[in-house]
């Protein structure tokens, strides 16, 4: 598989001067298509700012990107926006439906300014709430619908131009686990269908169900499993979760035993 996400030595510095915060510390990291990626690391640790970055949200202080072997800096707002439009979907903590709008009209949205044609974009949005199980719920509001199944409207709206890299930063992070498990199943087979999916969160439980774990702390990769065959993955996970993680709220004692990766 080719080379998708190419980071070289890159740092990310905000309010440079006096209160300056090093989010990102000569981070370089590479992830090739198709790649199921979970990227873990304590609250603070620069997550959501590597992931600003992956999704050309941001733009580093120092070092490069490349994706799919361009540098972004060469590119212009509309060559940026085009690849955050169609080349990745966002799915985000809180959500952010549009309270006013029903389901389908929340995945609609986007499709409406990309331009697309009224008969495909129902299309689009009709199949993407299928596939995340809400074929039945496309006239219902926000309000009327549970944490998990807002969520996977959020997912639908990501997917319904089929985007070939998922990004999530803490998808689950306001879900029960039931929700949870459920999210992680779409995105799992979002991954089987053969897109890449980059997962953030500070949870190990939802960690270990990647194929790659990324460790971040204090804006610097602490560890990595690395690209890797299923079985090997499994190993590499098996060893990076028997690591002992503090996270924000608790401190997680892991036992991979306790989870599979099917
Ligand atoms: P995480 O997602 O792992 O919780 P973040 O990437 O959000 O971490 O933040 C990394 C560090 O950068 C933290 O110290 C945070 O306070 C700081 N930070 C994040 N965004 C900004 C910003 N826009 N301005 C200043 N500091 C920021
Ligand atoms: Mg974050």
């Amino acid at each position: 598989m080719e080379v998708l996400v190419d980071i070289r030595d890159v740092s990310k510095i905000y309010n440079p001067g006096e209160n300056e915060v090093k989010a990102l510390d000569h981070v370089s990291v590479s992830i090739r298509e198709g790649e199921y990626v979970a990227i873990i690391g304590q609250s603070g640790s620069g997550k959501s700012t590597l992931m600003n970055i992956l999704g050309c949200l941001d733009i580093p202080s120092d070092g490069e990107y490349y994706l799919h072997g361009k540098n972004v800096k060469d590119l212009n707002d509309n060559e940026l926006s085009d690849i955050r439009n169609k080349e990745i979907g966002f799915v985000f903590q809180g959500f952010n439906l549009i309270a006013n709008l029903t389901a389908f009209e929340n995945v609609e949205l986007p499709l409406i300014y990309r331009g697309i044609s009224k008969t495909k974009r129902e299309a689009f949005a009709e199949a993407a709430l299928e596939k995340v199980g809400l074929g039945n719920r496309m006239e219902h509001k926000p309000a009327e619908m549970s944490g998990g199944q807002q969520q996977r409207v959020a997912i639908a709206r990501a997917i319904a131009q089929a985007p070939p890299v998922i990004l999530a930063d803490e998808p689950t992070g306001n879900l029960d686990s039931r929700s949870t498990w459920e999210i992680m199943d779409i995105l799992e087979n979002l991954h089987s269908e053969g897109r890449t999916v980059i997962l953030i969160t500070h949870n190990n439980e939802i960690a270990v169900r990647a194929k790659r774990i990324i460790t971040i702390r204090d804006g610097r990769i602490e560890s990595d499993t690395g690209i890797q065959t299923d079985e090997a993955s499994d190993d590499a996970i098996d060893q990076a979760v028997s690591v002992e993680i503090t996270g924000e709220d608790q401190t997680v004692e892991f036992d991979a035993e306790d989870f599979t990766n099917d």
